[in-house]
């Protein structure tokens, strides 16, 4: 790939320009092109969906027998390894992120592979128990084709865990990623073409959200749409996929609790606090956003965590050493100060950051420091509005039912942390913490094998797991006649 050249993008099997505007994705760190392309035109996206109609009819991919399909998977998962060193710098470049972070993300990407190959394999349909003469069974069907829409903070990632279940499943995948981060899916899909998936089962259509994600989740041969991104965004899909009744997942945004307890083991609830917060720079659904602390620790426990986050290492994405990166773009920066204006005026008192950083590579890029403010109360706006950033509001609480109230004060409802030495007592606040994800000493932990999504404005649905395979596929019931005898109702006069 070099800069001169303009990349060309997937539609149903096809590699071609783009027929939309020619931009670049840029590098945060520094604000250069990466890489350039042509967005898709909204016939690309008639003819991405429409040859993956016909890939999904004709190329024999639903049809083949699980273990097939998964061979295919495998390969996939293992041409991500073998070129996982060059998708890491590839992600670093294309979203700024940290290069340990792209790294990981990489190989989760295999791993979603890896799993979605097995649970292929190993899902069992279901004889069901009989209640008359007959045998009754609950199987499952692929969906045909299916969306996939994803934001910029962890392309390949997200992208694995839809288009990994979905061709599991036997469909066919059209990839919206998000405009400014198009480079990895593009990876993904010519990798998914390499390990042998018939041609036209995945499109990549990079651009505008609001012009092509709208006319794919708008379009009828779209049987499903799995969605990663913003509440807002979330719910104008969920409107058109009701006129539609169309199924969809959304995972959308957070303003997640983190709990510390006074019996917590202070090292450790330092160090999840500050990785909760800090790490992607804060650009993450589920970031530890609103930290609740006991009052008796409190003066003690900010003390460690002020003097925690300054020693976090910023700089280049591409040093192995660095913690902290820039964000994603100068607009999304932007966004990032008026929320810690927005504190200030509130009444919020810093501790930490809240200025741009200068000097050598933070001229240049959209760096923002750690930024940590207290003095707010928990129904203040910023304390309610995902930041998505790198900013952290502190709170201490007097009593156990209040923290819960706060805690649970809450338009979202993705994920909590909760630092105790008690587990019962862990246990009990974890259950009444309403969250799709609750970790106890613990944050940020994630296994392809366990459930993930939110309630109430954090989204609908789940990724994940063994069972995530059947959000793609349509449930059917068959009954077998095993009578001796013809059905008795229509009588005696219908055997004569
Ligand atoms: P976004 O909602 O602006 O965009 C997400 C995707 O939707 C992009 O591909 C975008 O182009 C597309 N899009 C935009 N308008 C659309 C429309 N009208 N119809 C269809 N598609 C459209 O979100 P973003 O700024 O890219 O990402 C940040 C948000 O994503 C944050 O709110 C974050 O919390 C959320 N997020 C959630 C999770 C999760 O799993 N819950 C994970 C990562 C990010």
């Amino acid at each position: 790939m070099t800069l001169e050249q303009t990349l060309p993008i997937c539609i149903a099997g096809t590699w071609r320009l783009g027929g939309g505007e020619r931009y670049a994705s840029h590098y945060p760190a520094t604000g250069e092109p990466v890489a350039w392309l042509n967005a898709a035109s909204l016939d690309d996206v008639e003819e991405a969906v429409q040859g993956a109609h016909q890939a999904f009819l004709h190329s024999g991919w639903a049809q083949r027998k699980p273990h097939e399909r998964a061979a295919v998977l495998y390969r996939i998962a293992e041409l991500i390894r073998e070129r996982g060193e060059e998708l890491a710098q590839l992600q670093r470049q294309d979203n700024g992120k940290p290069i340990s972070e792209t790294r990981a993300l990489v190989a989760s990407a295999a791993g979603t592979f890896q799993f979605f190959a097995s649970a292929c394999e190993t899902l069992e349909e279901t004889i069901t128990p009989s209640r008359g003469d007959f045998v009754s069974m609950s199987v499952h069907e692929p969906m045909g084709v299916v969306a996939a829409i994803t934001p910029w903070n962890s392309p390949i990632a997200s992208e694995a865990q839809k288009v990994a279940p979905a061709l599991a499943a036997g469909n066919a995948v059209v990839i919206k990623p998000a405009e400014i981060t198009p480079l990895l899916a593009l990876q993904l899909a010519q990798i998914c073409e390499a390990a042998g998936l018939p041609k036209g089962l995945i499109s990549v259509l990079p651009g505008k959200g609001s012009v092509l994600g709208d006319a794919l989740t708008q379009h009828p041969l779209i049987k499903r749409v799995s969605f990663t991104g913003g509440t807002r965004t979330g719910k104008h899909i969920a409107h058109i996929a009701a006129d539609k009744m169309m199924p969809v997942s959304l995972e959308l945004g957070g303003k997640s609790p983190t709990i510390v307890l006074e019996d917590a083991d202070l090292d450790h609830a330092v160090a999840g606090v500050l990785y909760g917060i800090f790490s992607s720079s804060g650009e993450a659904c589920i970031a530890g956003s609103r930290l609740f602390v006991a009052r008796p620790l409190y003066a003690e426990f900010m003390q460690r965590l002020v003097a925690g986050a300054a020693r976090l290492r910023r700089g280049a994405p591409a040093d192995e050493s660095t913690q902290m990166g820039p964000l994603i773009s100068a607009a999304h920066r932007a966004s990032v100060e008026r929320y810690v204006a927005l504190g200030l005026a509130e009444g919020g008192r810093l501790l930490l950051g809240g200025q741009r950083p200068a000097g050598g590579i933070f001229d240049q890029g959209y760096f923002y420091p750690p930024t940590i403010l207290e003095g707010l109360n928990n129904s203040q706006q910023t304390c309610q509005e995902e930041i998505f950033g790198p900013v952290l509001v502190a709170m201490p609480f007097d009593s156990e039912e209040q923290l819960i109230e706060q805690a649970n004060d809450s338009l979202y409802a993705l994920a909590a942390g909760i630092w105790s030495r008690d587990y019962k007592r862990a246990w009990a606040l974890g259950r009444k913490i309403q969250a799709g994800t609750v970790w106890i000493n613990t944050y940020k932990q994630f296994s392809i094998s366990t459930p993930f999504g939110g309630w109430r404005d954090s989204g609908l649905g789940r990724e994940k797991g063994r069972l995530g395979i059947l959000q793609y596929m349509e449930q059917k019931s068959l009954y077998w006649g095993m009578n001796e005898q013809p059905l008795a109702w229509a009588g005696v006069e219908a055997r004569a």
